[in-house]
């Protein structure tokens, strides 16, 4: 570990850390950015929703954009899946396999992760590059307008996903993941009244070809131009636990400066409870960079040196 204590480390650089990497330099603050490199961001083929980008953008470009835009003002970046979260006179210890690292405030953006259906993994990949596995109706809702849609759920969650993509297209049918649907009368009453399909589990999907995806179900084979999987996620949590900052509902807590119960430590993005947008995303970033910044300046006065001589000299 080196003796160095950086004002932030940053866990995580999707949207949410990479934006408040680049605000936490510009800031003229030392930071260490930590990342597994399981960005969500990397895995949309080509997003439209995303302002900016009228012909749309990959996840991995704008990725690649905003690691560089952060490096540009010097942010390091390390790649490392931090293990290990410990609090230490005055800040904090972040552990991973490569390192260890000290810093006066933590940043976690460390986001989420979507449960996958059952299916083998090679093919999911394959379907998801080609829009046949998409994750995410708020996103890309538009770009299966008038399709025939399947989604993997059950339950009320499953249905609410179902009804909300029926605001895109008529055809959806509701596949329950791993046995027969066991929904109750009001659910059962809503599909009917959007005129949508329940058809029981198990299921897998089997075939993606170009541009339809094939899935199996206990009612025989169905195809689909896209199936939508509704079967949660798991939140990136584990660090924020270590150091005993309070959840809800497997969520972290944070204030609307995107402070955690714990002195110090902040969190932006799909880690906090929120749209699981993007936007959303790079602003919870935006707003925790300047809290950290502020919240710091509160504890020791940040201000730059007055530039003479030297400078002044090589303008001349
Ligand atoms: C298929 C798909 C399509 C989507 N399409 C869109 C879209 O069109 N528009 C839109 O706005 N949103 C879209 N989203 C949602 C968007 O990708 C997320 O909301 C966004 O990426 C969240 O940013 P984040 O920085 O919070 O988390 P992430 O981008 O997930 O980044 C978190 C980072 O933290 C790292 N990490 C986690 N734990 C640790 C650890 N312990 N140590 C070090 N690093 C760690 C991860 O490896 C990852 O690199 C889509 C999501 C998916 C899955």
């Amino acid at each position: 570990m080196s003796g160095q204590q950086y004002d932030c480390i940053v866990i995580g650089a999707g949207p949410a850390g990479l934006t408040a990497a680049i605000y936490l330099t510009r800031f003229h603050l030392s930071i260490k950015v930590v990342d597994a490199g399981k960005s969500r961001a990397r895995l949309i083929p080509c997003t439209h929703n995303h302002a900016g980008y009228p012909d749309g953008i990959s996840g991995e470009a704008l990725v690649r954009l905003m690691t560089e835009q952060a490096q540009k003002y010097g942010a390091s970046i390390v790649p490392g899946r931090v293990t290990r979260l410990d609090r230490v006179e005055d800040g904090f210890r972040a552990e991973w396999g490569g390192g260890s690292v000290l810093g006066r405030t933590v940043l976690l953006a460390t986001g989420v992760t979507n449960r996958r259906p059952p299916m083998d993994e090679a093919l999911h990949d394959d379907a998801l590059a080609k829009g046949l596995i998409r994750y995410c109706p708020i996103c890309d809702g538009y770009e299966v307008t008038d399709k025939k849609v399947g989604v993997i759920g059950s339950g009320g969650h499953g249905v609410a996903e179902a009804v909300f993509l029926r605001g895109f297209t008529e055809d959806i049918t509701l596949i329950a993941p791993d046995k027969a649907h066991d929904l109750g009368a009001e659910d059962r009453a809503r599909l009917d009244r959007y005129g949508i399909r329940a058809v029981d589990g198990p299921c897998q999907a089997v075939a993606a070809h170009e541009e339809c995806i094939v899935v199996d179900t206990a009612e025989g084979h169905y195809t689909f131009d896209t199936v939508y999987p509704a079967l949660g996620s798991d939140t990136h949590v584990e660090l924020a636990q270590q150091v005993g900052a309070a959840l809800k509902e497997g969520v972290l807590v944070v204030d609307s400066h995107q402070r955690s119960s714990v002195p110090g430590l902040y969190a932006a993005g799909d880690v906090v409870l929120g749209l699981d947008q993007i936007s959303h995303a790079m602003g919870e970033g935006g707003v925790a960079a300047t809290t950290i910044r502020n919240d710091l300046a509160r504890e020791r006065p940040i201000l730059r040196e007055h530039l003479s001589g030297s400078i002044a000299a090589k303008a001349v």
